[in-house]
């Protein structure tokens, strides 16, 4: 084709070069947009994937390295799960659907983490018998389990039983593990205090699988196992206070009684609260806020949930550090169709972002990722960070038990505002997300409870999360997550609408079968 009179690539205007919308246009008319309504258009790439930094902020006082936070969902996060997004650059917020003083104790697990010591072991006594290290081995997996006199961990350590203790012994199932154990006379341990190295270096000389902790008065303290020194790998992006503990978050409610468990929380080291609704603009919330701001000044404090600049605007005049905003687009929620209330996510995102960016608040989009694309259209709306429940679902450090059905196996995850969840049988359910006060007789679910396939290890699944963000933003031309706040600023950033047919073509189509392996 021949080119116009006198046209060339450089006397072009910019103008002509700007296809798609900017995010403002893209958000222009009132139609409510979901992730998958539109798509980001890409830029130019002068650096690699793997130089893009992921860094973002959370709240106004907390930047992490990657933009994750777990959802306070109680089949999502309890220590486990918190610890694996703060070793991966994230963090997780504990739920609050049990005591307080359980809460407190799951973040104090957390404050407490050191990489390769198992906190938390499972200990058995000297009554327990061959057939329950059986059974136990069939449950978790491995064979070791120190003996302490009342069979839990802080008890005085009295001896061990690993797999050489109980091999040949399926006949005696009855044997007592106090007549078969390795005892403690004969037993290498070691000192609380011990480093990561020099256990490390104990290990090596003793030959042994099991290295026990003991406090100087001989009680179990902690446990190392040699399986996970061998595979030990150091997690340089994990989310740090200023004494190099993990970071962690608790979520509470606006309650009076909430104020005690906040008081415990701090007691110990929690760094962030999620102040836990799903309707978060209401006075109990400002004054919940204002509360904490002028009692634990140094806290951080997310409020929500919200999704219009109107609700933003009071929860940032009580003082929040950052926003959570979402309203019935999560996987179990079925609050649009019972309530009539809510917003399509990506509108929720756009609309409260752009707000809450002029008083330097960050927003954490919650709920509705079920990919990276997602969380990376998140963040081009302008939220900071993304939370997710069912994407981490499923995942060994998830709470709960792996069960099987038809052959997959699965785990439990269901909505905080489900009847099961509301109706723990302690007494503590998730009332106070969903309802303010206890005269409502009747409760109305907005959540469902289903199950979720396995996932293997959230250790597993970050990695794959981060790496994707990264080559998606290199796609786009963002070499940063800042550069992204930049574009978008700019109106360099570009976008575009899909059409129903856009979105069919967008995905796998016009195959007989096929397999999807995402990593
Ligand atoms: P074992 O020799 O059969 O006990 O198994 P290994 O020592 O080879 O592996 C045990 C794995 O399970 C390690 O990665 C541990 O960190 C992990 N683990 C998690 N919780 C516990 C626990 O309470 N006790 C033990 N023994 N291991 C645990
Ligand atoms: P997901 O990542 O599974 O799509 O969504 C998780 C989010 O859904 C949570 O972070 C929380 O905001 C929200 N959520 C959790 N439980 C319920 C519920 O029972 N009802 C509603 N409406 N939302 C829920």
């Amino acid at each position: 084709m021949n080119p116009r009179n006198g046209d060339t690539i450089s006397n072009h205007m910019d103008l002509d070069l700007k296809d798609g919308l900017s995010r403002d246009e893209l958000f222009a008319t009132s139609d409510g947009l979901t992730y998958n309504d539109f798509l980001i258009l890409p830029g130019y790439i002068d650096f690699t994937a793997e130089e893009v930094d992921l860094t973002s902020p959370l709240t106004k006082n907390i930047s992490l390295r990657a933009p994750l936070v777990s959802s306070p969902m109680d089949t999502v996060t309890e220590s486990d799960m918190a610890i694996a997004m703060a070793l991966c650059g994230g963090i997780g917020i504990i739920h609050s659907n049990c005591t307080a003083e359980y809460q407190a104790n799951e973040v104090h697990k957390v404050k407490k983490y050191k990489h390769g010591f198992i906190r938390d072991p499972l200990v058995m006594a000297p009554e327990n018998t061959v057939e329950d290290v059986l059974e136990a081995k069939r449950k978790n997996g491995f064979t070791g389990y120190p003996i302490t006199c009342n069979g839990k961990i802080g008890g005085r350590l009295l001896g061990i039983v690993t797999s050489r203790d109980i091999d040949f012994r399926e006949g005696q199932l009855d044997c007592k593990l106090g007549d078969i154990m390795t005892k403690v006379e004969d037993m290498v341990t070691a000192r609380k205090g011990v480093t990561l190295q020099e256990a490390n270096h104990i290990l090596e000389k003793s030959k042994k699988g099991k290295l026990p902790i003991v406090n100087e008065n001989g009680d179990l303290v902690a446990l190392i196992a040699r399986t996970d020194l061998k595979k030990a790998r150091s997690y340089p992006n994990a989310s740090k206070d200023s004494n190099k503990q993990l970071l962690v978050g608790a979520a509470m409610g606006t309650r009076p009684e909430d104020k005690d468990r906040l008081k415990l929380l701090v007691a110990n080291g929690v760094d962030v609260i999620v102040l836990d609704s799903s309707q978060g603009n209401s006075i109990y919330q400002v004054e919940m806020i204002k509360y904490i701001k002028s009692t634990y000044p140094e806290l951080q404090v997310i409020g929500g949930n919200v999704v219009t600049r109107a609700q933003a605007k009071n929860l940032i005049e009580a003082g929040v550090d950052g926003l959570r905003v979402g309203m019935g687009s999560g996987s179990i929620c079925i609050t649009q169709e019972v309530m009539a209330c809510g917003c399509p996510q990506a509108t929720a995102v756009y609309q409260v972002s752009a707000y809450a960016r002029r008083f330097g608040v960050p927003v954490i989009a919650d709920g509705g990722i079920q990919s990276i694309g997602h969380i990376m259209k998140a963040l081009a709306l302008g939220a900071s960070a993304v939370m997710m429940g069912s994407l981490l679902a499923g995942t060994s450090e998830a709470p709960g038990e792996y069960f099987f059905s038809e052959g997959v196996r699965l785990k439990k995850y269901r909505g905080m505002g489900s009847l099961e969840a509301m109706e723990r049988k302690d007494g503590k359910g998730a009332l106070s997300r969903y309802y303010h006060t206890e005269m409502d007789k009747l409760k109305i679910a907005q959540g469902v409870s289903g199950s979720i396939a396995d996932k293997g290890s959230v250790l597993r699944f970050l990695p794959y999360l981060e790496c994707g963000l990264q080559h998606s933003c290199q796609d786009i031309g963002a070499k940063s997550l800042k550069d992204l706040i930049d574009m978008i600023d700019s109106g360099e950033l570009r976008f575009m609408k899909r059409t129903q047919s856009a979105q069919i073509e967008g995905n796998v189509h016009g195959l007989f079968s096929y397999e999807k392996r995402l990593f």
